[in-house]
């Protein structure tokens, strides 16, 4: 099938990629023409395991093509995919002006009939709004053709990203048209072999279905959260309550980890969205917003166990950053631990020297040149006459470090780990001051 994707980001390039993979004829627009060019070079602007081959594969067989050229994009494609932003508006909203704006650009350069599909995470009724969009733009040519638009909201998980679309748990499509079901069914059939994965819905459902469903996860690490300083000041330890809980059926072991709070992309701010959601339509909701203030407190953790360490000074004091990203196999930085961290640190006179295997170039970017963050090649050269080290993320690479090693190069042997990688017995008698999340001793 002809496809448009709008918006090369970590959802609409690997998206893209895959449909190009099982043989669709995929075309990506963009308005970055340096992030256009750079894929027609073969430059991919994230790190995502496996995306760089496939990319690289379907583009050279011409099933996969990028441009900025939107009227081209526009005539190319009887499926448009809208996945572009959408950003937190200052009221914690999402923020529809790239996706309304895409709604018109396809009704402007429409010539024959559009399936027109939110893969963008947005609010319920986003797809009305997007259908008067471009209503009001045909009426304004004098113009009209047939037109549908569907949610097809995506879940991917950014570290997996090309896995999850290649193998998708399943596909979400709302959508009030029986032509729809038909091309949506033909589109995502090579996804669909082994078992019915499509799930067809009225669209408000599925809309929703993607903020119940990163609400319902940022809930178990917020939950999980709670319990960690709970255990604190009882001293217990939640990696032992994690096991004991994580067996029973009813619960189960995914995603129940404690540390140093959530970030990324989409959980801080789909969980926004959806309080702000709920606050149009009266509901007080509740349980969401204590999600978020756990998180926003969780984040603060691992600085308020360094300045409490040292007894409130950290003016002139190095800390040995290891882990930038929100998450591990990923690039990105969007409202990471590792941020809020950084700045605490930095307000409160302390330097930063950084490590991470793929983000360096986008804390590079974020922050630019500074005197008070240094970002090195490899884990051990950022330990070198650190006062301490840190841990913001579990990157495999971490999980078994040399404890030889990060004894010699810190001035003392302190280790703050916000992702509980290491055991707090051996850490004692190995002679590390050893702050963990829930961890017991480590308030
Ligand atoms: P992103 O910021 O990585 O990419 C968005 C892209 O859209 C950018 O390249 C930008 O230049 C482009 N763009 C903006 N306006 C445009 C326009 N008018 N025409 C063409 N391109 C335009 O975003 P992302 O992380 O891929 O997220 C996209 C959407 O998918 C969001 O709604 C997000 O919530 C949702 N989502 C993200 C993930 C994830 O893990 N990142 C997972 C599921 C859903």
């Amino acid at each position: 099938m002809r496809v448009t994707v709008f918006g090369i980001g970590y959802v609409g390039l690997v998206q893209a990629a895959v449909l190009a993979a099982v043989g669709h004829d995929v075309m990506c627009v963009d308005v970055d023409s340096a992030k256009v060019d750079g894929l027609k070079k073969g430059n991919i602007p994230i790190y995502e395991p496996g995306l760089t081959p496939l990319v690289q594969e379907n583009y050279d067989a011409g099933r996969l093509r990028f441009t900025t050229d939107a009227a081209e994009g526009v005539q190319h494609g009887e499926l448009q995919f809208i996945a572009v932003g959408t950003p937190p508006d200052e009221d914690g909203s999402a923020d529809l002006k790239y996706v309304l704006a895409v709604a018109k650009t396809i009704a402007t350069h429409m010539q024959s009939k559009k399936i027109v599909i939110n893969k963008s995470t947005v609010p319920v009724g986003t797809a009305d709004r997007v259908k008067a969009a471009i209503q009001g733009v045909l009426d304004e040519r004098g113009i009209q053709f047939e037109f549908s638009v569907a949610s097809n909201p995506e879940f991917l998980k950014e570290g997996a990203a090309v896995n999850d679309c290649m193998r998708p748990d399943r596909i979400v499509i709302g959508t009030d048209s029986d032509w729809v079901k038909e091309a949506m069914q033909e589109l995502y059939a090579p996804f669909n072999r082994n078992h019915e994965k499509i799930i067809f819905m009225d669209i408000r459902s599925a809309e929703l279905t993607k903020y119940a469903a990163n609400c319902m996860l940022a809930t178990k690490i917020s939950f999980m959260n709670e319990m960690s300083n709970l255990a604190e000041r009882l001293g217990a330890d939640i990696e032992m309550v994690r096991k004991g809980i994580g067996s029973d059926a009813r619960i189960g072991y995914h995603f129940i980890y404690p540390g140093c709070g959530y970030g990324g992309s989409c959980f801080p701010k789909d969980v926004q969205a959806l309080i702000r959601t709920a606050s149009t339509v009266e509901y007080p909701a509740e349980l969401l917003q204590a999600v978020e203030n756990v998180n926003e407190r969780q984040k603060q953790k691992l600085f308020d166990f360094i300045h409490r360490h040292f007894a409130g000074d950290l003016a002139g004091k190095t800390i040995a950053l290891w882990g930038l990203s929100f998450k591990p196999n990923t690039d990105d930085m969007r409202a990471a631990s590792s941020r809020v961290l950084m700045e605490a640190l930095w307000a409160a006179g302390a330097r930063v020297h950084a490590y991470d295997p793929e983000a360096m170039q986008e804390a590079q970017r974020i922050y630019g040149l500074r005197d008070d963050l240094q970002l090195a090649g490899t884990r051990e050269a950022v330990l070198k006459g650190a006062d301490a080290l840190v841990i913001c993320t579990e990157w495999q690479q971490f999980k078994a470090p040399d404890w030889s090693v990060i004894k010699a190069s810190l001035k003392q042997p302190v280790i703050f780990d916000g992702r509980n990688l290491f055991d707090p017995v051996r850490m004692k008698r190995d002679g590390f001051a050893y702050y963990a999340i829930g961890r017991g001793e480590s308030i």
